[in-house]
C-alpha cells in the first residue's frame, strides 16, 4: 500500500476515534464545565489515554508521531466542541516540539517519552508582565552558578500554569549581547522548590483551562535542563515551535467558526418569522454564504501551512496567512451566529455566546493577529525582491 494510502487510512481512523470520544465524554459536559470554569480532569485523564498529548511527538519516544497536517485536523475538532480543549494539549506540544527539535538526545530520551503519555504535561512560558509581543524583551533572568542556573523572574498569562508540572520557560542568559534575541535561552524547569503558579487569572472566555501567574525565585535549575545545552539560542528555538502553535490556533479558529456556521444553519431552518423558517430570508442567507465560505477558506489556508510544515518548509508565511484569516472568521461568524439566533444568541442556554467569548483570544495568542501581518508582509517583500 502507498505511503499516503496508509496516512489517510490511519488519519481517518484517528478523526473517527477523536469523534466518538469528543460525542460521547465531551459533548454532554461542556456546558456545565465551561459556565462553572472548571478544569476538565476526567477528559485530560481521556485525552491522555487517546495519546493527544503525544500527537507530534515521535513514535520512537511513545507519540503518535503524526504530521502536522493531520494534527491540525484533530485541533479543529476539539475546537468545534470545545476549543479549550485544545489550549491544554496545544502548548504542551509546543513544548515537547523544541525538544523533539532541538534538545540533545539525552533531552529527548528523559523527557519525551514522559511528555507523550501525559504522564509530564506543560506548557511554554513566554510572556511577562512587560512584554508578549516584543519576547527580546524579558526580565527573566537565568545566571550560571556552577552546574545549575539560577532563574529569576515573572510569567504571565501562561495556559496550564496552574495544572502543568513543567515549563518551557524563556529567559535572559546574556544581558548585554546584540542583537538581543542571543541571549535568550529555552529551559524546562519543573514545578517545586523556588517556581510555582501564583494566581489564577480570570478571563473573558477560555474556560476550563487554567491561565495562570507563574514566580520563579531563586529557582535552581541544572545546566542539563537548559534545550540543546548550548545557551543563546532559546529565541530560535521557540519561534520554530510557534510556527506550529499558529497552525493548531488556525485550526482552532476553524472549530470556532465552522462551530458558528453549524449552529447558524441549524438555527435558521428551525426559528420562523413571518410564517417561515428564517433560512428562507435573504437577509439570513447572505450571512450563511459569508460564513460558508470563511469556513471553506480558512481550512484551505490552514491545510497548506500544516503541509509546508510537514515537508520541512520555512512556513512563517503561510502559518501566519492561516492564522490571521481564521481567526479573524472566527470572530466574525461567531458575531454572525449571534446575530442569526436573535436573543437566543445572547443566552447562555445556547453555545452561540461561548463562540463570541472564545474568538477573539485567537486573534491574541501565538503572536497577535497585528504581528502575523508584519511577518506576512516581510516574507512577502523577501520572497519577491526586485
Ligand atoms: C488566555 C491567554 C492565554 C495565553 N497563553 C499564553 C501562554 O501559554 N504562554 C505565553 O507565553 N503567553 C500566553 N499568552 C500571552 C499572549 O501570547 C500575549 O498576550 C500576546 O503575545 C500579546 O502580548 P501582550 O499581551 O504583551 O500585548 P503587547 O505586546 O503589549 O501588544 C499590545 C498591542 O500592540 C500591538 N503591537 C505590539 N507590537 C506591535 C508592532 N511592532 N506593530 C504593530 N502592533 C504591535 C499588539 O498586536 C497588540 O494589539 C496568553 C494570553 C491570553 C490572553
Amino acid at each position: 500500500m502507498p505511503d499516503s494510502a496508509m496516512v489517510d487510512e490511519q488519519e481517518t481512523l484517528i478523526l473517527q476515534t477523536l469523534e466518538q470520544f469528543l460525542e460521547r465524554d465531551v459533548r454532554p459536559h461542556v456546558m456545565e464545565l465551561e459556565h462553572n470554569d472548571i478544569w476538565p480532569e476526567e477528559i485530560v485523564h481521556k485525552m491522555a489515554e487517546l495519546g493527544l498529548f503525544g500527537a507530534i511527538i515521535d513514535e520512537e519516544y511513545g507519540g503518535l508521531g503524526l504530521p502536522c497536517s493531520t494534527y491540525a485536523k484533530i485541533c479543529e475538532k476539539v475546537a468545534h466542541t470545545w476549543m479549550s480543549l485544545a489550549g491544554i494539549f496545544n502548548s504542551h506540544l509546543i513544548m515537547s516540539a523544541a525538544v523533539q527539535r532541538f534538545g540533545t538526545d539525552a533531552q529527548k530520551k528523559k523527557w519525551l517519552p514522559k511528555f507523550a503519555t501525559g504522564e509530564l504535561r506543560g506548557g511554554i512560558a513566554l510572556t511577562e508582565p512587560n512584554c508578549g509581543t516584543d519576547l527580546q524583551a524579558i526580565r527573566t533572568r537565568a545566571a550560571k552558578d556552577g552546574d545549575d542556573f539560577i532563574i529569576n523572574g515573572t510569567k504571565t498569562w501562561i495556559s496550564n500554569g496552574i495544572h502543568a508540572h513543567v515549563m518551557a520557560i524563556l529567559a535572559k542568559t546574556d544581558w548585554e549581547v546584540e542583537p538581543r534575541h542571543r541571549g535568550i535561552s529555552l529551559f524546562l524547569v519543573e514545578k517545586g522548590e523556588g517556581f510555582r503558579a501564583s494566581r489564577k487569572l480570570e478571563k473573558l472566555g477560555y474556560k476550563g483551562i487554567d491561565s495562570a501567574e507563574l514566580m520563579l525565585e531563586d529557582c535552581r535549575v541544572p545546566a542539563d535542563q537548559l534545550i540543546g545545552e548550548e545557551p543563546g539560542n532559546g529565541f530560535k528555538q521557540i519561534m520554530g515551535g510557534l510556527e506550529l502553535g499558529r497552525i493548531n490556533v488556525a485550526a482552532r479558529g476553524c472549530g470556532v467558526a465552522s462551530a458558528s456556521l453549524d449552529e447558524a444553519v441549524k438555527y435558521s431552518q428551525q426559528r420562523e418569522t413571518f410564517g417561515q423558517p428564517i433560512a428562507n430570508h435573504q437577509a439570513i442567507q447572505l450571512k450563511l454564504a459569508d460564513m460558508v465560505t470563511k469556513v471553506e477558506a480558512a481550512r484551505l489556508l490552514t491545510y497548506r501551512a500544516a503541509e509546508a510544515y510537514d515537508r520541512g518548509e520555512r512556513c512563517d508565511m503561510e502559518a501566519g496567512m492561516a492564522k490571521l484569516f481564521a481567526t479573524e472568521a472566527a470572530i466574525d461568524n461567531s458575531m454572525d451566529a449571534m446575530r442569526v439566533h436573535g436573543g437566543y444568541g445572547y443566552s447562555k442556554e445556547f453555545p452561540v455566546e461561548r463562540f463570541y467569548r472564545d474568538a477573539p483570544l485567537l486573534t491574541i495568542g501565538e503572536g497577535t493577529n497585528e504581528l502575523q501581518r508584519i511577518i506576512i508582509a516581510k516574507q512577502l517583500i523577501q520572497r519577491n525582491p526586485i
